[in-house]
């Protein structure tokens, strides 16, 4: 079929192939493959309690909504998933969406308009971009995780909006969360975290009312399930309700999966579970560098590059209570699921992980314009339900492959 839009199609299509950028889907492994791509760090996903929940959540309320929230969609599981999430962090009030990219557009789009500034860190989730650019507000972004590049904006733009994630989804690393509450609070500004990768692996009180103007969370990341909140004040809550677009002309979250996800924050609060995690994540770092494999402390170079660090160490989160000290081999490390292998080159990356999974390792390749050009990587997740055996032999095999591929 000939026609200006198909042809634009194929131009752009075939542009992305010869640079090496073409994105595919790839069918998910269900055999076989030892799966460290994914973003299930509890392996709440496949959990019998879960799938439980879940039956018990369809028969309770049914599998579906019926309708959006403002019409007749909106439930007694909604309202105690939204419950149960103020109650976890302290905010007053809270509103559903059937996934993180929808709860952050819809947020930046309703709350912000072409008179606002939002600044927000340079590697802010696209949802976030999305949202902000069809608000028309200003978008002010500072270094990286830098807390003089974010103060001089903060002083520029007095009374604005600061919008940064707790767990960055690509680099694994932690925002400064409690000095830039202490920045935002100087200069009257609103601070907005995207909880995505942090909610249900951070300690309960890192990321919180008493810190956060607005918090949001997902369910599909940590708590294995599908959603997200957002959560903040009555006032920003009502406002949503009554203005949000994408509230307002959707079909309101299945009361099945608010039911699901309201028995994952439950669970997610298992001790046990998350010092499983942080013991993995742990004997990954610690087998890594015993293989003299480059990990990432901090892995926005381009921070490191302008010089404009804060001296003052960034936050890290508390240890998680748990009956061993688990994480005792490096006190100071990332305490985070994510861990990225930065290679650099687009292709050598993919040639790597490709190398990984013909030896039954799946491992997540990213690429720009995903991450910034030149800081290709393979995104390594740890999760609750790898065993040490499959954590040594990946890294073996990474060490490897990263040999074996110029
Ligand atoms: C995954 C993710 C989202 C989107 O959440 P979904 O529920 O998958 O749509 C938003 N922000 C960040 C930082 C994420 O990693």
């Amino acid at each position: 079929m000939s026609h200006p839009l198909m042809d634009k199609m194929r131009q752009q299509m075939q542009g992305l192939e010869q640079q090496g950028l073409l994105r595919q889907r790839r069918l998910a492994n269900t055999n076989d493959v030892i799966d460290f791509s994914h973003n299930d760090y509890l392996g709440l996903a496949s959990s019998g309690a879960q799938a439980n929940a879940l039956y018990e959540g369809a028969l309770r309320y049914g599998v579906g909504s019926k309708a959006s929230p403002l019409v007749s969609g909106y439930s007694q599981a909604h309202i105690e998933l939204e419950q149960s999430l103020c109650q976890y962090t302290g905010h007053e009030a809270a509103m559903l969406f059937c996934s993180g990219f929808s709860a952050n557009s819809a947020l930046m789009s309703a709350l912000f308009n072409q008179d606002d500034v939002v600044i927000a860190d340079k590697y802010v989730h696209a949802s976030i971009i999305t949202g902000v650019q069809s608000s028309k507000a200003k978008l002010a972004r500072f270094i990286h995780n830098d807390l003089v590049s974010a103060q001089a904006l903060i002083a520029r733009y007095p009374h604005s909006a600061i919008v940064t994630e707790s767990i960055f989804s690509m680099d694994g690393d932690i925002a400064p969360i409690d000095a830039l509450s202490t920045l935002a609070k100087a200069q009257g500004s609103l601070l907005v975290v995207d909880d995505a990768h942090g909610f249900g692996v951070l300690p309960q009180g890192f990321i919180s009312a008493a810190k956060v103007d607005i918090q949001i969370v997902t369910f599909g990341k940590a708590l294995g399930c599908q959603g997200a909140a957002i959560l903040a004040s009555k006032t920003v809550i009502d406002f949503l309700v009554a203005n949000s677009r994408h509230y307002i002309y959707s079909t309101a979250l299945s009361p099945a999966c608010a039911h699901l996800a309201l028995n994952a924050v439950n669970l997610c609060q298992q001790a046990d579970v998350s010092a499983k995690l942080m013991a993995n994540i742990s004997l990954f770092r610690a087998q890594a560098k015993a293989q003299d494999i480059n990990l990432s402390e901090m892995a926005g170079s381009e921070a490191a590059e302008s010089g404009m660090n804060s001296p003052e160490p960034v936050n890290r989160p508390e240890r998680i209570n748990s009956p061993e000290p688990v994480n005792s081999l490096e006190p100071d490390v990332i305490n985070s699921p994510i861990q990225p292998i930065i290679i650099g080159d687009n292709e050598r990356t993919m040639a790597i992980a490709s190398n990984l999974a013909d030896k039954g390792f799946m491992v997540g390749a990213i690429r720009s314009p995903t991450v910034p050009f030149g800081q290709a990587r393979l995104r390594i997740t740890l999760s609750a339900l790898h065993s040490s055996e499959q954590i040594i032999s990946l890294v073996n095999a990474l060490k490897r492959a990263l040999e074996d591929t110029p």
